[in-house]
């Protein structure tokens, strides 16, 4: 329980790193973000594939059904993400300045909404790892953090665009943040209830980083780069994995 409510309270500060584009060059920050966005979506994948999957398939079974529920529940985990979006019809912009961004205020409360919702699901997911395993807890609790600081570093931007006032609108992103700690505490009273069966969030949040790393993430740092920054970009995404891939070996 400490460690599910240590990593989620910090987490749940990462909202105040909107504050940086207070005092970085836009630039900088810019060329920052997109590093982060290659990280992190490494990372994603990473986690996704070489330790939630792998310790669901160690959990749950290997047997052909076993194997069919875990794909499945990382479908599941894929499709709800996409609803989720696509249902308010935004895109994350992992950048500070965006020109598509509506102006209009009514936009910038979905997304609220949607990261509280986003970020309570992740609470969630924590609880259940660090449930099921402290090294699979480590392991979530930084992939999300790592997903967690370019989309809270974007929707602040995305937030003062949007036309609030910079305090409030750091402010409205903490809270809309502070609901990962309450995933926490519900996924850990969850557990009692449920007891093993939260083992079947594994396979989900993997479905949940695939997809963000996949759809979120990759695309933002795709298109807008010369070769130059491609590699570099690619580089940092393989680091990314092999982060993971070291945590895998190290604990
Ligand atoms: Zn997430």
């Amino acid at each position: 329980m400490f460690y599910i409510l240590l990593s989620t309270f910090l987490i749940s500060l990462i909202a105040f790193l909107g504050a940086l584009t207070l005092f970085l060059k836009e630039k900088l920050l810019d060329k920052i973000l997109l590093i982060l966005v290659a990280f992190s979506a490494g990372a994603l994948i990473g986690g996704a594939f070489l330790h939630l999957i792998p310790e669901a398939i160690s959990e749950i079974g290997s047997s052909e059904t076993d194997l069919l529920k875990i794909f499945l529940l990382v479908i599941l985990g894929f499709c709800v993400f996409f609803i989720l979006e696509q249902f308010i019809r935004w895109h994350h912009h992992h950048t500070v300045h965006c020109e598509d961004c509506p102006k209009i205020a009514p936009f910038s409360y979905l997304i609220l909404i949607s990261d509280a919702v986003h970020n309570f699901i992740d609470g969630l997911i924590i609880a259940a790892s660090f449930i099921i395993a402290f090294p699979v807890g480590v392991v979530t609790a930084l992939a999300v953090a790592l997903h967690e600081i370019p989309q809270e570093i974007g929707d602040y931007g995305v937030l003062v665009y949007g036309g609030f006032k910079k305090i409030k609108a750091l402010f409205l992103n903490f809270l809309s943040a502070i609901t990962v700690v309450f995933g926490g505490i519900i996924g850990f009273l969850l557990s009692e209830k449920i007891g093993q069966s939260i083992v079947f969030l594994l396979p989900f949040a993997a479905g949940h980083f695939i997809y963000i790393s996949a759809t979120d993430l990759i695309p933002e740092i795709k298109h807008r780069a010369s070769d130059k920054k491609s590699i570099i970009h690619f580089s940092v995404f393989l680091f990314g994995i092999f982060l993971m891939l070291l945590l895998k070996i190290l604990i």
